[in-house]
């Protein structure tokens, strides 16, 4: 169904007035592309109108017309804590109190850029940008500049952002040759990448032997979290830091959903990989928009103004991204850790169990606090097997979800995300409706 039409949710809403929630929809649709302001907001992939999400508290949202949701997309992964977390909100207002924005470094970039280098020792020098995307952009621009090379390997199904480059994805099994993954991309800048499949490390072996000097960095989500969650492992991220060493390419790990969130080091403390380049995102903002990238201090001194990489922000840094940030990793002790790692293993455990006793050929694939049930008889282990999962089934298991009050991403690969807002209750009711939905 189109999205711009209203959508009546029964036969009588003919007659009804439309809800508050199906007039906000049919005024976005006719000022946004699609009704949305990105993309996976729009329900395509599970063939529903859009929620409009007024407010949310805890582990819960609340749309237009007043219901409450256990909320899994978790503001795509920021919303670690639950929403509208009441430090988190203190600190804002606080920051608020001394002014928006100053365009000068101002102390809370200080604190959270702090924090983040206590935890992930990997980076000396960080800079902050105001989203995920700009900081991947950023990382490779670097990774370029210190290599004097073009090429960049990335993989297929990861994402990192939309900027020009990185949308590249593999086409027709032809992987070493990147092709645009959106129109509007110049082929010559996708071709910069080259594009191969996840969890093969021989793959990237091969291409950084074909490509031998022209290669200035492998980009990895050291855990897939875009095409559902897909755990490479340890042994993985090892053999793609020797074969970019051996090769004297930059492992950029791109952390933007699994820093701070698989653990407060994120991937490169849960495996014990080193990057040169990490890019951040989502939870070091607590919600607000925020990326940042950093590294081993001789690369990162090669950006402005020390150095001859251009990159720069009129809001960068922003004051209350800052505050909510810092507030934020304020909370996140390693026992938070823990307490998230249990209340994330109690809910795959239901999820495990009500897919069994439904005799459902789905699979369950969780790193931490991080999950995703596969529609898929085994997980899958790169691209190509995610775009086996049945989407249909998935959107039928959506939809039922959705009646029940739970809120799972609207899209069969995407991640779920727990926070440590989600406790037994919510828990109990996301099992049970699963339940319910696997078997109709
Ligand atoms: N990298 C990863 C791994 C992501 O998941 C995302 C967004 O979902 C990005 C980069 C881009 O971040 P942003 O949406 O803040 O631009």
């Amino acid at each position: 169904m189109p999205l711009e039409t209203p959508v009546p949710a029964t036969s009588a809403a003919a007659t009804e007035p439309p809800s508050r929630q199906q007039r906000l929809r049919s005024e976005a649709a006719a000022l946004f592309p699609g009704g949305v302001n990105s993309p996976v907001r729009a329900f395509r992939a599970v063939g529903l109108p859009p929620l409009v999400i007024e407010r949310g508290e805890g582990p819960y949202v609340v749309d237009a017309d007043g219901r409450r949701y256990v909320d899994y997309v978790g503001a795509w992964g920021a919303a670690i804590l639950g929403h509208a977390h009441a430090r988190v909100v203190a600190a804002i207002r606080a920051a608020l109190e001394r002014g928006l924005a100053f365009g000068a470094t101002h102390p809370d970039e200080i604190a959270l850029a702090s924090a983040i280098r206590g935890a992930m020792p990997s980076i000396e020098l960080l800079r902050f940008t105001s989203s995920g995307t700009e900081a991947a952009m950023s990382a490779l621009r670097v990774a370029r500049a210190a290599t004097g090379c073009d090429l960049v390997i990335a993989f297929a199904g990861g994402y990192h952002g939309h900027s020009d480059g990185l949308l590249a994805e593999a086409g027709s099994g032809v992987a070493a040759q990147g092709i645009p993954g959106s129109a509007g991309v110049p082929a010559p800048v996708a071709a910069q990448t080259i594009v191969l499949p996840y969890g093969d490390a021989e793959a990237v072996d091969a291409a950084l032997h074909r490509h031998a000097g022209r290669v200035a960095a492998v980009i990895v989500e050291p855990v897939a979290a875009n095409m559902g969650v897909v755990e490479p492992g340890g042994a993985y991220l090892a053999a793609l830091r020797r074969a970019t060493d051996a090769h004297g390419t930059l492992l950029v790990f791109d952390e933007v959903i699994t820093g701070f969130r698989v653990s407060r080091g994120g991937a490169q403390q849960r495996y014990g990989v080193t990057p040169d380049l990490t890019v951040l995102g989502k939870v070091i903002g607590g919600g607000m928009p925020v990326g940042a990238y950093g590294g081993r201090r001789d690369l990162m001194r090669l950006v402005a103004p020390v150095g001859p990489v251009y990159q720069a922000g009129t809001l960068a840094g922003h004051p209350l991204a800052m505050a909510a940030g810092t507030a934020t990793l304020a909370e996140l002790s390693e026992e938070r850790y823990e307490a998230l790692e249990a209340t994330a293993a109690e809910l795959e455990q239901g999820l495990r169990d009500a897919a069994r006793a439904a005799g459902r050929a789905v699979s369950l694939a969780r790193v931490g606090s991080l999950l995703t049930l596969h529609f898929r008889a085994a997980p899958p282990r790169n691209a190509a097997e995610a775009g086996e999962v049945d989407r249909e089934a998935y959107a039928g298991f959506f939809g039922a979800m959705l009646d029940q009050g739970i809120l799972p991403p609207p899209s069969p690969l995407e991640a779920w995300f727990v926070s440590l807002a989600h406790g037994p209750a919510e828990v109990a009711a996301t099992i049970a409706a699963a339940r319910r939905a696997l078997a109709a």
